[in-house]
């Protein structure tokens, strides 16, 4: 099975659009979305509609969907993120908040976990280090993990030649990870595709990936999209302009 795997959409739709007809054109069998649909962005009823007609979807709840739907107190957010999600709160419709809320905050499948941020804490907690990423491997079952979350194309796997036995890669793109297998099972390795409509790691692109579970491959994508068309949308709904500026420099 392939599957198209990708996160932390955030209501952009021109960039939702760029990877699912990336996908489509790739043909996949299956999508895994890692949360985090809705928030910052000016289209969040069309992104969910979107997102959740994808046959053979596996698809976890983020802290902003939480936040979006009241499952989440928006007071500890920043103050561009808690304006986002009380204004799409008041534009989505009851059949998206109640497909939202619908979802939960951990898939784990014969052949993936899925969480937004880690085991431990799913919709809140950033895996962004080795040692955060050792001290949830006992709390997987299943490899490989997809995360989101961080909005960082990363992974981190076990190897007992780095430091804390757990070596971390920052992907690029069409950058191929192969999952390694060992006599009981396959290497603790965790996934993430990086943001969809938000990138935070200085490339404006989305970002997105494909999981071959049959050949154990993970492979990074990024995908040019209209920034330009989102941005308007982001000023029309009168969202903070800092939600636009950032996406122009992958921040
Ligand atoms: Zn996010």
């Amino acid at each position: 099975m392939v599957y198209g795997v990708f996160s932390d959409v955030h209501s952009n739709m021109e960039a939702l659009t760029a990877v699912l007809d990336f996908f489509e054109d790739f043909e996949v069998d299956g999508y895994i979305c890692c949360g985090d649909m809705v928030g910052y962005g000016p289209e969040p009823e069309e992104t969910v509609q979107r997102i959740r007609k994808l046959k053979n979807l596996h698809c976890i709840i983020g802290n902003h969907d939480l936040a979006v739907v009241g499952l989440m107190d928006v007071e500890w957010f920043n103050p561009y993120a808690k304006a986002a999600a009380l204004w799409s709160r008041d534009t989505i419709s009851m059949e998206t908040k109640h497909w939202l809320q619908s979802l939960t905050a951990k898939i784990e499948r014969p052949d993936f976990t899925v969480v937004h941020g880690t085991p431990r804490k799913p919709p809140e907690e950033y895996l962004l280090s080795a040692a955060q990423f050792k001290d949830n491997m006992p709390l997987v079952h299943v490899w490989p993990l997809f995360v989101g979350h961080s909005h960082m194309p990363l992974c981190f796997r076990v190897n007992k030649d780095e430091p804390l036995g757990i070596e971390t890669m920052i992907l690029e793109d069409h950058q191929q990870v192969e999952i390694q297998r060992m006599p009981y099972g396959i290497v603790p390795t965790a996934f993430n595709p990086g943001s969809a409509g938000q990138p935070r790691d200085q490339d404006k692109r989305a970002s997105c990936a494909l999981f071959d579970s049959d050949k154990g491959t993970f492979r990074i994508i990024r995908l040019n999209y209209d920034i330009t068309a989102t941005q308007n949308k982001i000023r029309n709904a009168g969202l903070p302009e800092f939600l636009a500026l950032r996406l122009a420099f992958g921040q």
